[in-house]
C-alpha cells in the first residue's frame, strides 16, 4: 500500500496573496492620500540583519508603503538611538517603527523597544502589546505567530478544543503563538528546554507548533497521526542548507498537514509586518483630526 503523505501548507503562495491583497488596497487609495509608512532602523551591519532588513524594504517598495531607512553605525549610543525612536514616534508619516535585532551590545534591546510608541510597534514587541495580547485584547501580534495564525486558518484548521503543543517559550515567538492559539480556543501546552520526555507531549498534539532552533529535534516518531506540524524552525544544516526544527521526511509520514523549510513559515513574517503596518495605517487615518 502506498504511503499517504502530509498535505504540504504553502506559506509562499498563502503570503504572496496577502501581499498583493494589501498591494490592492494601496492602490485603491486616492492618489492625495498619505501612503502608510513604515520606518526600517539598523544598528551596525550584521550580514543577516542586512538581508532582512533588505526585504522589509523591497516588500514595501512592491506594496506601495513609503519606507524610511536608518542605518546606524554600530557604535551607536543608546541615548543616540533612543533619540532617533522618539523622533520616529513623532513622525506623523510613520505607521510602524521596527528596530532589527539584534542590536549591539552597548544598547538593552528592552529600552529600546520599551521606547517605541505601542501604537507603532508593528513587530508586536512592546510590552504593553504583549499584555494586551495575553488579554485577548486587540493588538499588533508579533509578525512570526501571527503568520503562523494565518496558515492555520487559510489550511481549514479549526483550533477550537483542539489540544496546540507549542514547542520554545521566546517573548517573539513561543508566548505570543501560545497566546493567540488559547484566544482561538484551543487547550495549549507550552514545552521548553527543561520539559523532560518531550515526545510523550508533542504526541497528544492536533496542532504541534515547533520554534525552537534545532535541526531535526521534532522526528515522526514524536507526531501524533494526522496531525497539523508547523515548523517555525529556521537552522543551517551541516552543508549550510535552510532546514527546520522538524524531520520533514519522517513527520510528513505521520501528519495530516505540514509547512515546509524553507516556504513555510518564513515568508509570512513580512507579509504579517506589512498587514500590521496596514493596521496601524487604518487606525491612525481614522484617529487623524
Ligand atoms: P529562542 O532561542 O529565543 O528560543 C528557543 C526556545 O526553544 C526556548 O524557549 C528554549 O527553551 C526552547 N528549547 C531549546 N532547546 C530545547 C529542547 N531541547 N527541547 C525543548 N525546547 C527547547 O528562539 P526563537 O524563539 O527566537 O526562534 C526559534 C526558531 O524559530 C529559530 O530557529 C529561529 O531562527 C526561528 N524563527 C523563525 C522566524 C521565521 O520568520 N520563520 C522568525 C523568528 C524565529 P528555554 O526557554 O528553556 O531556553
Amino acid at each position: 500500500m502506498e504511503t499517504q503523505l502530509a498535505s504540504r501548507i504553502d506559506g509562499k503562495a498563502i503570503a504572496a496573496d496577502l501581499r498583493a491583497s494589501l498591494k490592492d488596497r494601496v492602490d485603491a487609495l486616492p492618489g492625495n492620500a498619505r501612503r502608510p509608512g513604515l520606518a526600517v532602523v539598523q544598528v551596525g551591519a550584521d550580514p543577516a540583519s542586512s538581508v532582512y532588513v533588505r526585504n522589509k524594504r523591497q516588500a514595501c517598495e512592491t506594496i506601495g508603503y513609503a519606507s524610511f531607512g536608518h542605518e546606524l553605525p554600530a557604535d551607536t549610543s543608546q541615548a543616540d538611538l533612543l533619540a532617533l525612536v522618539h523622533q520616529l514616534n513623532a513622525d506623523p508619516a510613520v505607521d510602524g517603527i521596527l528596530v532589527q535585532l539584534p542590536l549591539p551590545t552597548q544598547i538593552d534591546p528592552d529600552a529600546v523597544i520599551g521606547a517605541i510608541d505601542p501604537e507603532k510597534d508593528v513587530d508586536g514587541f512592546h510590552p504593553f502589546n504583549l499584555g494586551r495580547l495575553v488579554l485577548g485584547q486587540p493588538t499588533f501580534a508579533s509578525c512570526t505567530p501571527a503568520g503562523v495564525m494565518v496558515l492555520l486558518e487559510r489550511s481549514g484548521v479549526s483550533l477550537k478544543g483542539k489540544h496546540a503543543v507549542v514547542v520554545g517559550r521566546s517573548a517573539i515567538v513561543g508566548k505570543p503563538m501560545a497566546a493567540l492559539l488559547l484566544n482561538a480556543h484551543a487547550t495549549v501546552t507550552i514545552c521548553h528546554s527543561r520539559t523532560p520526555d518531550l515526545g510523550a507531549i508533542t504526541r497528544q498534539a492536533d496542532v504541534l507548533i515547533a520554534a525552537v532552533g534545532r535541526t531535526g529535534i521534532i522526528t515522526g516518531d514524536m507526531i501524533k497521526p494526522g496531525a497539523v506540524v508547523i515548523d517555525v524552525g529556521m537552522n543551517r544544516d551541516d552543508a549550510g542548507k535552510l532546514c527546520g526544527d522538524v524531520e520533514f521526511a519522517s513527520a510528513q509520514v505521520v501528519a495530516g498537514q505540514i509547512t515546509p523549510v524553507p516556504g513555510g513559515v518564513g515568508p509570512m513574517t513580512i507579509a504579517m509586518l506589512m498587514a500590521n503596518t496596514w493596521d496601524s495605517y487604518q487606525k491612525r487615518c481614522a484617529a487623524a483630526p
